[in-house]
């Protein structure tokens, strides 16, 4: 059983079937993640992302929100 998070409808749901997807990261190139199409407005949902104690990756965000983002040395970060 997978979690799943719809961001349309802020809700949170849990799917059996859960569809590998492949795409193309701007970053990281060829990817795969799991989706699950949402109960209320048929969207597709990615998995829910489950903080896990000791796991956080604390200061380690090296990308601010801009699509312009040069990483560590964007300007945001100075
Ligand atoms: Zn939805």
């Amino acid at each position: 059983m997978a979690t799943f998070l719809c961001r349309e409808c802020n809700l949170v749901f849990e799917d059996n079937h859960r569809i590998k997807k492949e795409y193309h990261d701007y970053i990281f190139g060829p990817c795969q993640k799991y989706i699950a199409y949402c109960p209320e407005c048929k969207g597709e949902c990615s998995e829910k992302p489950e903080p896990k104690p000791g796991k956080a990756k604390k200061g380690l965000q090296t990308k601010c929100e801009t699509s312009a983002c040069q990483g560590p040395a964007c300007s945001r970060f100075q």
